[in-house]
């Protein structure tokens, strides 16, 4: 069983995801926690180019391709292998960051995005996405720091942010079987019982 959390800056993924992970974990599943970029060593080396306040910006393609790099090898080392010996799998961020940050933030094409998400990821699709969504200026109110280099940081502006959540947003709406959309604003508590409550009936076991 394969979960993604999604969400733009500040909208407390990490700790959902630790949360969720223990609830699991505590209830006798073998559970793996990984993220996007970065879940792989070769991903962490991308996670530094990419996010190193140092690295002057990449063009908008170059980025989609390296991040598309980190999630094939995620996909191929880590969570295929693990789903296969029937781990709960919950990852940081997935393909729908792409299509928000590369392709809603950055103005690639959303079919490009997608083309090169599957390629990545030879097909492999989360069972439940839980979008934590927040209004981005409350999101980077909350995050206080930003590891992006100065022309990056001019780059993403409130208007890119508001792009990023858009999609999130729409590709919920048109999945809700697969989607569990949370105002991030609620306590940490009051989301994780929302997951929970999402979660447990869907698990195959
Ligand atoms: O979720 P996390 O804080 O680890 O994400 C790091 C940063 O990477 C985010 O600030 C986000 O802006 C960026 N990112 C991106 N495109 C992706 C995934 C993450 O721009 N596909």
């Amino acid at each position: 069983f394969f979960v993604a959390f999604e969400g733009g800056e500040g909208a407390g993924k990490s700790t959902q995801v630790e949360l969720l992970a223990r609830y699991l974990a505590d209830r006798g599943y073998e559970v793996v926690v990984s993220r996007e970029p970065g879940g792989t060593p070769l991903g962490h080396r991308l996670r530094e180019i990419l996010l190193d306040p140092r690295e002057p910006a990449p063009s908008p393609r170059a980025e989609a391709l390296l991040y598309a790099a980190d999630r094939a090898e995620h996909v191929a080392k880590v969570i295929r292998p693990a789903l296969a010996r029937g781990a709960i799998v919950i990852s940081d961020r997935y393909v729908d960051s792409s299509l928000a940050y590369q392709g809603g933030g950055r103005d690639l094409s959303p079919r490009d995005v997608e083309q090169l998400s599957r390629f990545a990821t030879s097909g492999l699709r989360p069972d439940l996405t839980v979008l934590l969504d927040v209004p981005p200026d409350e999101g980077l109110a909350r995050t206080g720091r930003r590891d992006r280099a100065p022309d990056r940081l001019q780059a993403e502006d409130a208007a890119f942010h508001e792009r990023v959540r858009n999609v999130f947003r729409q590709r919920a709406e048109a999945d809700p079987e697969r989607y569990l959309v949370i105002d991030a604003r609620l306590s940490a508590a009051d989301i994780h019982r929302l997951v929970v409550q999402r979660i447990l009936p869907v698990l195959p076991f």
